[in-house]
């Protein structure tokens, strides 16, 4: 909005500094030769002279010393009027240019710059933009303050464009992005060494005051004339770039190659047919049992939602990326919660519970805990058997309203549980004081159970944490008889997996499950 304020109000100045006051010049400066010649011509002085002597009650001679006074001042008030249109309107332009707190380019010239680089770039060589988003910028603005984290900015700034002075230019691009351009080698250890280039911005900590901040930057990097050959393009696929190495865990930069750009196409085909899929109620659910290893019985179950697309199922884990991407996660969560409630309701034993995954979006929305309750109600679903399972990332942000949001949610009898426990982020302090009700332990460590000393030490300590906590222990991904015993001597008792069952749909679950054959049995 303020560039198309800046926009309109430069195209008004130009327009003006040029139809007005230059041609009020133009014309100034003809009717001064014109009455140059005029009077020369006609010997308008001493014509002027005996007219006035012969009238000499008019005071023609000083109403002419006064009018040559007026006219004096305003060719100086417009010679003013001039300059200051053409100051104003440089302001304007570098305004519309320039971003204010960085003072570099903004992505309107950064445009600019780089299709003048396209054009000088030899044959030979390539044009490389990288564009560099930092790291949990958010935590930097919400941990110390907008003030500080706009310093940063300003550092970061600075630092960049000492790196690129030769023959390129950085920009800010967005809040937090920067964009770095220049003409480098065709070899690819060319395109290397401009990002370790870039990443010696790192090396030092940024100090505001008390603060010492360390940054990291996920840089997405293409090349023109490889990657496009327009500077719009050209900074699409940095974006497509930077979008793999901040989804990639243990990437921090990445080379443009054509399949994201393809990629891309996909994912927001499928967000199109998830969004039909959602309104067409062409999702379902599947349940897979919780088992209880000593005791041989079905602790619950945990729902999982599949779709089906052109004759295939859609990985959960794609799928749900994508709502939450493309905004459609609320809608999907409601589905699931919705659906399975509504089918579980009647079918869980009195001491079963159902586990429902609940994304971060999800849970951060502000209608999530009055939906979920209002839908607790309307379905009849006892609140003390139902858990929600929380991942850690979700756990991180916005801290006091998290407590509060989980108090809520335990005081209405409903269970908590931290979803792939041991790969995010959770802290001891912090464990204890959300008071969750379980960890789920991540598939990751079972699958080197049973000769990998380090996976032993992990679940050996998660389960004394979990029993100095109060918290019951849950591992995930359980497939054969060896990983089971070991799970068991390292004290799990709560394990899910193919060994015991696979998800299924309602009318597929086995029996004994809903605990009817083991009551029997026992
Ligand atoms: P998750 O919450 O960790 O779910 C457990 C995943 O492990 C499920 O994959 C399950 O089918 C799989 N699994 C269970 N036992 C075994 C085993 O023994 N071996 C192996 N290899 N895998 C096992 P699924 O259903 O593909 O779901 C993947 C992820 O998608 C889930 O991970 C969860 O993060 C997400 N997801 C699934 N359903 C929902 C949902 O309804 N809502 C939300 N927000 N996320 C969901
Ligand atoms: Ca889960
Ligand atoms: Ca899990």
């Amino acid at each position: 909005m303020t560039i198309h304020l800046r926009e309109a109000s430069h195209l008004v100045i130009n327009t003006i500094r040029q139809s007005s006051a230059l041609k009020d010049l133009l014309i100034w400066f003809v009717v001064t030769l014109l009455v140059s010649y005029f009077s020369i011509q006609y010997d308008a002085f001493e014509s002027f002279n005996e007219f006035s002597r012969e009238q000499e009650s008019w005071q023609l001679d000083e109403l002419f010393i006064v009018m040559f006074f007026i006219g004096v001042g305003g060719c100086l008030f417009g010679l003013r009027r001039y300059w200051d249109m053409q100051t104003y309107s440089r302001r304007l332009h570098r305004e519309a240019d320039f971003d204010s707190l960085t003072q570099l380019p903004n992505s309107r010239m950064a445009k600019r710059q780089l299709v003048n680089l396209m054009t000088h770039c030899p044959a030979d060589r390539y044009v490389i933009a990288v564009l560099l988003d930092i790291d949990n910028f958010g935590t930097i603005n919400h941990l110390y303050g907008r003030a500080t984290a706009d310093m940063v900015l300003k550092h970061v700034a600075t630092r960049l464009k000492l790196r690129n002075e030769q023959s390129g230019f950085v920009a800010r691009i967005n809040s937090d992005e920067f964009l770095a351009c220049d003409i480098c080698d065709t070899k690819l250890h060319a395109v290397e060494d401009y990002v370790a280039e870039l990443r010696r911005t790192e090396n030092v900590p940024i100090v505001i005051g008390k603060y010492i901040i360390n940054i990291r930057f996920s840089m997405g990097v293409a090349l023109f004339p490889k990657d496009s050959d327009n500077p719009e393009d050209l900074l699409r696929a940095t974006y497509l770039a930077l979008e793999q190495a901040k989804t990639t865990a243990g990437i921090d930069w990445y080379l443009y190659r054509e399949e994201l750009g393809q990629r891309r196409e996909y994912r927001e085909m499928l967000s199109r047919q998830l969004f039909k899929a959602i309104l067409n109620n062409e999702l379902f659910m599947v349940y897979q049992p919780i088992w209880d290893q000593q005791k041989h019985i079905c602790k619950g179950f945990e729902a999982l939602v599949r779709w089906n697309f052109q004759g295939a199922s859609v990985p959960p884990f794609l799928f749900v990326n994508i709502a939450e991407e493309y905004g459609l996660i609320n809608q999907l969560g409601d589905f699931v919660l919705r659906r399975s409630l509504t089918e579980m309701k009647d079918k869980l034993a009195d001491d079963q519970y159902l586990a429902i995954n609940i994304s971060g979006h999800q849970f951060q929305h502000e209608n999530f805990i009055p939906s979920l309750l209002e839908l607790v109600k309307t379905t009849e679903f006892k609140p003390h058997q139902l858990e929600l399972e929380l991942t850690e990332t979700t756990l991180i942000d916005n801290y006091e309203l998290l407590l509060e949001k989980l108090h809520r949610i335990r005081k209405k009898g409903i269970h908590v549980a931290i979803d792939d426990f041991g790969t995010g982020y959770s802290s001891l302090s912090r464990l204890n004081e959300l008071s969750v009700d379980k960890l789920k332990i991540d598939r990751s460590f079972v699958i080197g159970v049973v000769d990998g000393v380090r996976e032993q030490n992990i679940v050996e300590s998660i389960v004394a944490l979990g029993r100095k906590l109060n918290m019951q222990i849950v591992i995930e991904g359980v497939e054969t008889e060896e990983q089971m015993n070991k799970l068991l001597e390292l004290g799990c008792d709560l394990m899910q997996g193919y060994l015991f069952a696979r998800p299924a749909t309602l009318d597929k679950i086995e029996p004994r499950f809903f605990g009817i054959e083991n009551s029997l049995s026992e």
